[in-house]
């Protein structure tokens, strides 16, 4: 079963995907977190994506698609034992679904929206450990590092108003057209993420069990 979670920054794309994968036995995918292991090297490529990301700005559809190519062989070659791939943050753009029309069947593509106020606010608030990248409310926190892991608590570089505010124009122009793309798609359903991430959660397994 392969699936594709679309959304704004900061709908729970990640969050559902972490639940889902363990419950679904699912390759998780998330090329935002590729792209930021890539950054965090010194490498020409790695500095390149890294003022990108900075900026709220997409990676060009190349490099994605070259990214997400690599990744499909690598899971093949490992002989995984993983009942389908769930995309998380990927396609984003038009050129990009249509690419992965040609390397893969898709069964569900499930859009989490959110109003951009909901956004912001999430954005704000929003910290993660650095180790293992679970998400934290800074609000809500009591402890200073993750109760999963024990790994340091960081914000994003992108996690602040001006960067979010970018990336959320991005979605609007680029990522949303790919909504009209998978309406057609047997597999499309949309859910409301303003919803608790338990509550998106049932909903997702309604649809996909
Ligand atoms: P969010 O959905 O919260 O914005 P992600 O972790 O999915 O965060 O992505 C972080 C950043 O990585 C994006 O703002 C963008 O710069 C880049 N990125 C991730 N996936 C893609 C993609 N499929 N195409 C282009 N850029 C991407």
């Amino acid at each position: 079963m392969n699936i594709i979670l679309i959304g704004p920054p900061a709908c729970g794309k990640g969050t559902q995907a972490k639940l889902l994968k363990d419950k679904f036995n699912l390759f998780h995918f998330s090329t935002g977190e590729a792209l930021r292991e890539i950054a965090s090297q010194p490498t020409k490529l790695g500095l390149e994506i890294k003022s990108h990301i900075d900026k709220g700005e997409f990676i060009d559809d190349k490099t994605i698609i070259e990214l997400v190519k690599n990744k499909l062989n690598e899971i093949e070659s490992q002989n995984a034992t993983f009942d389908g791939v769930l995309f998380d943050g990927f396609p984003r753009t038009v050129f990009q679904a249509n690419a992965l029309k040609n390397l893969m069947d898709i069964d569900f593509v499930i859009e989490i929206s959110i109003q951009k106020e909901t956004m912001t606010k999430r954005i704000l608030d929003r910290v993660s450990c650095k180790n293992c990248g679970k998400s934290y409310l800074l609000s809500q926190m009591k402890e200073k590092t993750c109760s999963v892991c024990g790994g340091e608590i960081i914000k994003r570089n992108d996690d602040n108003e001006t960067v979010a505010y970018a990336r959320y124009d991005d979605y609007l122009t680029k990522t949303f057209p790919i909504i009209e793309f998978y309406k057609n798609h047997k597999g499309y359903h949309k859910v409301d993420g303003e919803k608790s991430a338990n509550e998106i959660f049932d909903d997702i397994c309604k649809i996909i069990e």
